[in-house]
């Protein structure tokens, strides 16, 4: 088995997204791999249930321009190029996966939380990323710090 030749950083573009994406950076120059970088928007009728009698579309869309130029920024800091850029609707952690298969990533890197009690019970999307992943998976710890002061 050789090196990493294809990463996707998953990035919720929270400012917790910075050294999640230092850790994938350097992990794709060491192997000599490619970055990619994937944001994942969760569709609002899918936080709440489709249960708000109001249209959305205009709502999403300001939503999907602003992720839009924030993950552009956030990739070209990175020197990631537009073409390895995913942007898309639906639920994190089916989107990863499906986004890693269809592009044969061999490593996704998200953050991790690690958490525990209630929290660990109910999940998190790096378990949900880990679950089902058809390559390896980096849970790189986040927030550590603020959790124990
Ligand atoms: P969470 O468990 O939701 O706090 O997220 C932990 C990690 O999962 C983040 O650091 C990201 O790597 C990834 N992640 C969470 N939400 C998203 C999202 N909407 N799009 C892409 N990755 C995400």
């Amino acid at each position: 088995m050789g090196g990493y030749k294809r990463i996707l950083l998953a990035v919720d573009l929270t400012e917790e997204s910075a050294p999640v994406a230092e850790r994938a950076k350097v992990l794709a120059e060491v192997n000599g791999a490619e970055l990619h970088i994937i944001h994942v928007i969760e569709p609002l009728s899918l936080a709440y249930g489709g249960d708000i009698p109001m249209d959305l579309s205009s709502v999403q869309e300001q939503i999907y321009e602003q992720a839009k130029s924030h993950l552009a920024e956030f990739a070209t800091s990175l020197g990631v190029p537009a073409e390895r850029q995913y942007l898309i609707f639906g639920r994190p952690e089916a989107e990863i996966h499906r986004i890693a298969e269809e592009n044969n990533m061999d490593l996704i890197v998200v953050g991790s939380h690690g958490r525990h009690g209630l929290a660990l019970l109910l999940g998190s999307t790096a378990n949900g990323v880990l679950h089902g992943a058809s390559c390896d998976v980096l849970a790189v710890r986040v927030g550590i710090e603020s959790e124990e002061s």
